[in-house]
């Protein structure tokens, strides 16, 4: 069978590795390079990630499709540094990071009952499949914690810039499904960047599917995608006909050309790279803003210290995020070193480079997985492919590519 795949994110580089050993596979995408939103760039000695992105190896289709040892993993410690006018303190899962223990159990940032509750929900959460996780009672992860008798002092404090930052939502009106789903997997494995950089996980998925066949057509945005009777016409300058073509493109781009409702509220966000005088002394973790002031980014993430290959030897590297996109770098800038200097880290911070993110995930308020379109909404031999299908997350898309393949196989 004759197959198209419009676009070259997560989604159609999953589709692609399941088709092309037995298919004619043709991978469309308007880029000059594969990847979509998990891309990296190499400037210089510098690897930036675009915008602050981690995998989790506890993500099912991440394990299925990706070679972890191949792609040489870089951790992240578990739990966060919480960064406030007071200081910085360590929350951390005492199972997980025991030589936190001491310091996360002595940290206000949290009761002892948050404590506690924390790894009631980490023991009943890890067992559940994603399909029970995603199936349950849903409602936002702020009304949940509370449901749940977590101190405000936790949700304010780790909480927001902690779910803030996976969900790119600090006011936790996200879909409690997500964070079950997000705390599961964190709680089952690691969290990790390649050495490479997250553009590494994209590339691994292309050479996969290049090596099993698939044609790459990069540099070439589709125009169109018509059904007709029992082929698929794709338009992209010239026309060429398909048994059957997946739409894998961001969700506005799969309603223009499928005419199928995609979820059209969107998430973005800007992430500064910055080199420091000196390496923050916050070990390997995430640094949260928990009384974040105007202009100041919402975390900060030591990378050169997570994954030296970041950075030229020897040179401290932090990436820092806002919500929202900022376009002013001047202020971003100012943010930065005030944030620094409320902390009481003295430090020069010169940016080496900026990401400006206008959409990174789509909104996921509760219930949102009801009106999401299947893969096989489209009329005639088309399907769909992408986040949008499944939820906002690297293991959505490559499961949605997963079902929009089993779709393909089980049309033949
Ligand atoms: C800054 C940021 C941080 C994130 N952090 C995380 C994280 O930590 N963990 C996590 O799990 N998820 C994270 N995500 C979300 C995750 O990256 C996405 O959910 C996932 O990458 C979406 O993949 P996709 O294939 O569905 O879509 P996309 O990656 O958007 O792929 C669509 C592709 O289609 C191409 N295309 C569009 N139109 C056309 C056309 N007309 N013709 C040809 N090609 C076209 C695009 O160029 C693109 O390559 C983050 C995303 C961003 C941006």
């Amino acid at each position: 069978m004759r197959v198209a795949i419009v676009g070259a994110g997560l989604a159609g580089l999953t589709t692609a590795v399941e088709l092309a050993p037995e298919h004619d596979v043709t991978v469309y995408e308007r880029r000059d390079e594969v990847g979509g939103r998990v891309r990296s760039t190499d400037s210089d000695g510098y690897v930036f990630d675009r915008g602050f992105q981690v995998l989790f190896t506890a993500y099912p289709e991440a394990r299925r499709y990706l070679d972890y040892d191949a792609l040489d993993l870089r951790d992240y410690s578990p739990g966060a540094r919480i960064a406030s006018d007071d200081g910085l303190s360590t929350l951390a899962d005492p199972l997980r990071a025991p030589r936190d223990a001491v310091a996360s159990l002595l940290s206000n940032d949290a009761t002892f009952a948050d404590k506690l509750r924390v790894l009631r929900l980490r023991t009943t959460l890890s067992r559940r499949s994603r399909d029970e996780l995603f199936g349950g009672e849903d409602e936002t992860v702020r009304e949940y914690l509370r449901d749940r008798g977590f101190s405000s002092h936790f949700i304010e404090r780790f909480a927001e810039p902690f779910y803030g930052g996976i969900t790119l939502d600090r006011s936790l009106e996200t879909s409690s499904s997500v964070f079950e789903f997000t705390f599961s997997c964190l709680s089952r494995g690691r969290t990790v960047v390649p050495a490479q950089g997250m553009g590494a996980i994209t590339h691994q998925l292309a050479d996969d599917a290049r090596d099993a066949g698939a044609r790459f057509v990069t540099g070439t945005r589709v125009e169109e995608v018509t059904a007709k009777g029992d082929a698929v016409g794709v338009e992209s300058g010239g026309s060429e006909e398909y048994d059957t073509a997946v739409v894998a493109t961001d969700p506005q781009t799969a309603e223009r050309l499928t005419g199928v409702p995609t979820p059209d509220g969107g998430r973005g966000c800007t992430t500064a790279y910055y080199v420091l005088d000196e390496p923050l002394d916050v070990g390997m973790k995430l640094v949260l803003n928990a009384d974040r002031r105007d202009g100041e980014p919402s975390h900060i993430a030591p990378v050169s210290e997570i994954a030296p290959e970041h950075a030229p030897q020897g040179t401290p590297m932090v990436s820092a995020t806002w919500l929202g996109t900022r376009d002013d770098t001047g202020a971003l800038d100012e943010g930065m070193s005030a944030a620094l200097g409320r902390w009481g880290f003295d430090t020069e911070a010169e940016r080496v480079h900026v990401d400006t993110i206008g959409f990174a995930q789509f909104d996921q308020p509760p219930g949102f997985r009801a009106s999401l379109p299947s893969n096989e909404a489209p009329e005639g031999n088309v399907l769909l492919a992408g986040d949008y299908t499944e939820d906002s997350s690297i293991n959505g898309a490559m499961l949605s590519g997963r079902r929009a393949a089993e779709a393909v196989g089980s049309s033949e």
